[in-house]
């Protein structure tokens, strides 16, 4: 396990009223209205910020917002977050419009020992995204110290994400401190038998991710439509379903990998199957090798959902990304959604340590309603997907390098 300064040695070291800037992922969905519609990245940023306050910190917030690709954007202002957040911690927090440069230089030195300004949306300076020393340095030049708490931004070397961290004393927050630790948990040194659904749509969307499982799990559920592709690689007719057809060498070359490093492959035993994906269908159950020239497999069956949650009970740790059908409508929902629940029920029992992540994976759970009971679902989108792909995210190695070289 790396080791990262913890922000507990920051308060120790720094004397009240320094200033530290805490990269965040202010990046929450907004609607129209201004209403905040998921607090979760929010609510995960509160206790670094809550030990930071206890601590007489004054704090600036970096984040991102969107995509204004280096220009300002009122519409992609940081404003509104920062209001969202002050209702939230129910306290003032002020608002910078500008994240380098005098207006946030006055914005952070006017707030009091333990107060909070977040500062405008970095990336309407190209410099964020080009990682450029001018503009890294302008943001180093506010503060005594640096707190990256955005693991969903890790993926990135931008200034804000990465050059920071070589400027000034880098921290590791307390979010991306617990991001770590339950991804350590999973690949890092996991209790086995450790177990991984790959689901979703494509199979070609998620090469490097199956590769590196297949190394590394000892088995490896293949479900969704990417399920087809390895079906269709098998002799299976898969009648009108999402199917790769490009993909059949790849998926042949996939499984034979993993069977030559002792991962077990299971796919579905049968399916649910339409004549189309659309709201008002009537699933029909089919065993694999029996679905009709004219129908599409939508779901898993009730058999592979057996096959599934009897490999769950044999596991101690599960790693989950992708829906095993198209789960938006129902009744395609039916196998995510019974795998999910028994992976929850095992996860409270105490026998199983069960981590979620990746977009579309996070709204199934919350479909099946069990985000709560798995062991730790992951925000972080295309990062948790890298880290489990087994790259080295950038704004976690920055925070290591500055640890060796001893900054
Ligand atoms: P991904 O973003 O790759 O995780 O894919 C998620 C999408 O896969 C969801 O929108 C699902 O509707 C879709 N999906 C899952 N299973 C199937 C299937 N059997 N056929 C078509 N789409 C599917």
């Amino acid at each position: 396990m790396q080791d990262f300064r913890p922000i507990d040695l920051l308060n120790a070291t720094l004397g009240r009223g320094s200033i530290v800037l805490v990269r965040a992922d202010l990046n929450v969905p907004i609607d129209d209205a201004g209403n905040l519609r998921d607090a979760t990245r929010l609510t995960r940023l509160l206790p670094t910020l809550e030990a930071l306050k206890s601590a007489g910190m004054r704090v600036g917030i970096l984040s991102h917002f969107g995509r204004p690709k280096g220009v300002a954007d009122a519409s992609l202002s940081l404003a509104r977050v920062a209001t969202a957040l002050g209702q939230l911690m129910k306290e003032q927090i002020a608002f910078a419009e500008d994240c380098i440069g005098p207006l946030a230089a006055s914005a952070l030195a006017s707030l009091p020992e333990g107060g909070i300004c977040v500062l405008e949306n970095t990336r309407f300076h190209a410099g964020e995204e080009a990682d450029d020393a001018d503009f890294t340095a302008a943001l180093a030049d506010l503060a005594h110290a640096y707190v990256n708490d955005a693991f969903s931004a890790a993926h990135r070397a931008h200034a804000s994400t990465h050059g920071l961290a070589k400027l000034l004393p880098a921290y590791c927050g307390l979010a991306m401190q617990n991001e770590l630790d339950a991804l350590e948990s999973a690949l890092g040194n996991p209790a086995r038998p450790l177990v991984a659904v790959v689901g979703g749509a494509k199979i070609s969307t998620k090469l490097e991710l199956v590769g590196n499982l297949s190394h590394k799990v000892d088995t490896l559920i293949i479900g969704g439509g990417m399920a087809n592709t390895f079906l269709a690689a098998q002799g299976v007719e898969v009648g009108t379903s999402l199917c790769e057809t490009g993909m059949l060498d790849t998926s042949r070359a996939i499984t034979a990998e993993a069977e030559a490093n002792g991962c077990r492959i299971l796919l579905p035993i049968d399916g649910v199957v339409a004549s189309a994906f659309a709201e008002g269908q009537t699933g029909t159950q089919v065993d694999i090798t029996h679905v009709p020239d004219n129908q599409m497999i939508l779901d898993a069956g009730p058999k592979a959902v057996k096959d599934i949650c009897s490999a769950f009970g044999d596991a101690r740790t599960l790693i989950w990304n992708g829906p095993l059908g198209a789960f938006e409508i129902a009744p395609f929902d039916a196998a995510t959604s019974a795998a999910a629940r028994h992976a929850a029920e095992l996860t409270k029992a105490g026998r199983l340590k069960s981590i979620a992540g990746g977009g579309d994976t996070v709204a199934a759970l919350n479909h099946a309603g069990v985000v709560e009971d798995f062991s730790y679902v992951s925000t972080a989108g295309g990062a948790f997907l890298e880290w489990l792909e087994g790259k080295k995210l950038p704004g976690v190695e920055a925070l290591t390098e500055q640890e060796e070289t001893g900054k």
